[in-house]
């Protein structure tokens, strides 16, 4: 490969909205067998939204919004802003109450003091050293939200499960036709997610993902990619969040979604600047093409 020629290929890929950040990067394209996705913020547009919140028996729906909202208003997290945000439009004569203590516990949920109460908001494993995990009736809300594709947590406070809350984004108007595109390159797409099996399998069904990682905690996708190149795979990787950032470098090609962190994108040889997912596709074909000139 000339130097010439691919100093054409970057060119061409910032008319498709693609920054490559060298051009020996078009190069490492070429070999890619398969495209590993994180989905929040990837193949959806992570722009959480609050849909239910559910109170356990007995518990009081107004009390259990207001305590999670101010806990999760000191998380940057896409899920804890839309349910600070859902508390403040929901329980509007309530002020959100002071934080007394905070602790982000990556890739499970927060916990805190709030109004004197120990207070977790996340997934069911922050529970486990409690007495009462889950009642039956807070388990099912969790089950059915899951089963929709939604992100379903559990708010408690001093050792009781009280309520759940669920959260869900849009999947991208354009994954489903990426997703196509990319498998048209011969590629096979895994999806690659810290939330849970269920909600994870119906957004890949959705976009037509048949495999599925899910339930993987921050520092474990980087491991998991390390495993796919160990099978002998040649590992895309396309990620937006600070949990991405290891998985990104790791991979043999790392791409982020211009719509991402910072994090994410120092971390990646591509930037996606419009967060279009086919703009992935048009990466790998804009590689081939340009090797396949200069040849
Ligand atoms: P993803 O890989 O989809 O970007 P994360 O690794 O950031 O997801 O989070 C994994 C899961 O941990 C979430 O689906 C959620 O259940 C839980 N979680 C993480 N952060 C929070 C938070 N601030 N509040 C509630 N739940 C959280
Ligand atoms: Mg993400």
């Amino acid at each position: 490969a000339t130097p010439t020629a691919l100093m054409v290929g970057t060119g061409r890929g910032a008319q498709l909205g693609i920054l490559i950040k060298g051009p020996e990067v078009l190069e490492s394209t070429r070999r890619v067998d398969t495209v590993v996705l994180d989905k929040t913020g990837t193949v959806t547009t992570g722009r959480m939204t609050l849909q239910d919140v559910i109170a356990g028996e007995g518990e009081d729906t107004a009390e259990v919004l207001r305590l999670a909202g101010a806990l999760e208003d000191s998380s940057e997290h896409p899920i804890a802003q839309a349910i600070a945000k859902g508390a403040r439009d929901r329980v509007p004569a309530a002020e959100l109450p002071r934080v007394e203590e905070f602790a982000n516990i990556e890739g499970l949920g927060v916990q805190g003091v709030v109004d004197g109460h120990a207070v977790i908001v996340g997934r069911v494993r922050l529970l486990e050293d409690w007495a009462q995990p889950l009642s039956a009736d807070l388990e099912s809300a969790l089950r059915t939200a899951e089963s929709e594709g939604k992100t379903a947590v559990v708010v408690g406070w001093d050792g009781r499960a009280r309520g759940v809350l669920v959260v869900a984004d849009a999947v991208k108007a354009t994954s489903a036709e990426a997703i196509s595109q990319l498998r048209g390159l011969g590629l096979t797409p895994i999806m690659l997610t810290g939330d849970n099996a269920a909600a994870a399998r119906a957004v890949a069904d959705e976009v037509g993902i048949d495999e599925v990682i899910a339930e993987v905690l921050p520092q474990d996708k980087v491991e998991t990619v390390r495993r796919l190149q160990a099978e002998g795979r040649v590992v895309a990787m396309v990620g937006d969040g600070v949990n991405d950032a290891a998985a990104l470098a790791q991979a043999d090609l790392g791409l982020a979604m211009g719509t991402g962190t910072d994090v994410a994108i120092e971390a990646s040889d591509l930037t996606l600047v419009r967060g279009d997912l086919r703009a992935a596709a048009d990466a790998i074909r804009l590689s081939r093409k340009t090797l396949r000139t200069i040849k």
